[in-house]
């Protein structure tokens, strides 16, 4: 395998992400348990949206045998309930949180030409979508922005 180095600080940032996920989760009473934490670790690694059935590829490719889709639909839900997860329902995928030992409501610029994912933490965008739809009688359950075009990497690629 290449890239050695590159590997060694991706698995530092998913060791503190997982900490982080291990500590909310025990100051909130839920219950991280391996499965479910080897779930969350995966999409930790691999660090873009990945589809409920991609999920369980990703995961039967590293345990080297078939999974029941319930049960990883199952952590998903759990994952998300908790915040450890988001869910994109433009794309119907889950993304891993970037910022796991807080709650919070986040919104995302996804880029269509290289998948990724990037969680915005606003609390200013997040008090205007409260005002609007409270000015409407409105109960929002769900108030994810998903903003859809390219990112700065892939634009700059495209001018070159
Ligand atoms: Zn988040
Ligand atoms: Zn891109």
């Amino acid at each position: 395998m290449s890239g050695h180095a590159k590997e060694t600080s991706l698995d530092a940032a998913v060791e503190d992400s997982l900490c982080l996920a291990e500590a909310r989760c025990k100051a909130t009473g839920e219950r991280l348990t391996p499965a479910r934490r080897e779930a969350y670790a995966v999409m930790l690694e691999q660090n873009k949206p990945l589809s409920a059935y991609e999920l369980i590829a990703v995961l039967e490719e590293k345990k080297g045998k078939k999974i029941a889709p319930l049960t990883v639909y199952r952590h998903l839900d759990f994952l998300t309930r908790v915040g450890l997860v988001h869910r994109l329902e433009s794309t119907h995928s889950f993304v891993a949180c970037v910022h796991p030992d807080h709650a919070h409501e986040s919104h995302y610029l996804l880029c269509s030409e290289c998948g990724s994912a990037d969680e915005v933490e606003s609390t200013a965008l997040g008090s205007l979508l409260d005002e609007i739809a409270d000015r409407r009688g409105f109960r929002p359950e769900n108030a994810i922005v998903e903003i859809k075009g390219v990112c700065g990497d892939c634009a700059s690629d495209a001018e070159e």
